[in-house]
């Protein structure tokens, strides 16, 4: 049972519940899975306890890192205590590797090493399927200002590098991964923070030894055991124990 906070906004995979404090939301996730901008559905139960953990590791460390996020800290096994931001309308997509949209998109095989990381942005609109839009149009319609853009490219490129660590470590290739960002006045300044997840939901990662996946393209792609795959991911991070599936699927604790 999701939050008994007043609700302000259901996603394809998580709410958004009112804070406790102001300028403060709840998210929770939840176990399920679309694909293909939603025309593809599912269940995967466990799923939104797996990717609260993992969310939550990967914010802890760019928190500690200095990178702004909107992480607070972890409620319960689904919900995570956030600031409240102002969303900014972009996905914002760093590869290493080719893969998915961009494999097709330019005829790169899939796997094959970029020259060096790339950005790429789409704005977030499912309408619209999320269409990949240039720097110039988005900051002629001002989605994004030229400064807000610069600090976002260099604060994506830092997470990359973490991350791309981070992975390596547990013998894992991140190939790709979406960010997103949002505004907040702190004050008196206007600030970028890292909002919403990072989780095998919104990366693709591969395991080193294998080129076994170890996300969402298990969904896409009908592969099977996708739980397993977040829990592979969580259980290498070492935020799982050894013996437990951290797959506690209805609760709920008071904050
Ligand atoms: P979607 O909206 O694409 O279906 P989700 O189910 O993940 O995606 O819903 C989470 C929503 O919450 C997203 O639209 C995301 O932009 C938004 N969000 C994430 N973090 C914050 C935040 N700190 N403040 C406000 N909105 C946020
Ligand atoms: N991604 C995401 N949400 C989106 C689109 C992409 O999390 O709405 C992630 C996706 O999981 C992958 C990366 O961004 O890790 C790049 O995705 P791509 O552009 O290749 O799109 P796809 O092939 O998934 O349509």
């Amino acid at each position: 049972m999701p939050s008994r906070r007043r609700q302000i906004y259901e996603g394809k995979a998580k709410i958004l519940f009112e804070g406790p404090e102001p300028g403060t939301l709840v998210q929770y996730f939840k176990d399920d899975a679309t694909a293909f901008n939603a025309q593809k559905k599912a269940v995967i139960d466990g799923k939104g306890v797996l990717n609260n953990r993992i969310s939550e590791h990967i914010f802890t460390c760019l928190n500690e890192m200095g990178i702004p996020t909107h992480f607070i800290r972890r409620l319960n096994m689904r919900e995570q205590l956030v600031r409240k931001v102002d969303i900014i309308p972009l996905e914002v997509i760093v590869r290493n590797v080719a893969a998915g949209s961009f494999s097709k998109r330019y005829g790169v095989p899939e796997g094959s090493p970029l020259p060096r990381s790339v950005i790429e942005f789409c704005v977030k609109n499912d309408e619209l399927g999320d269409p990949p839009v240039s720097e110039d149009v988005l900051t002629a319609y001002g989605w994004a200002s030229p400064p807000e853009l610069d600090e976002i490219m260099q604060l994506s490129l830092r997470i990359n590098d973490f991350l791309c660590g981070m992975f390596y470590g547990i013998g894992i290739r991140l190939i790709d991964f979406k960010l997103e960002f949002g505004r907040l006045i702190e004050n008196d300044q206007l600030r970028i923070l890292l909002a919403d997840e990072i989780s095998p939901d919104s990366c693709r990662l591969w395991d080193i030894k294998t080129g076994n996946k170890l996300d969402k393209d298990r969904f896409r792609q009908d592969l099977g055991g996708v739980a397993d795959a977040y829990r592979e991911v969580a259980l290498r991070l070492g935020i799982l124990p050894e013996n437990g599936n951290g797959d506690h699927t209805h609760n709920q604790i008071v904050h």
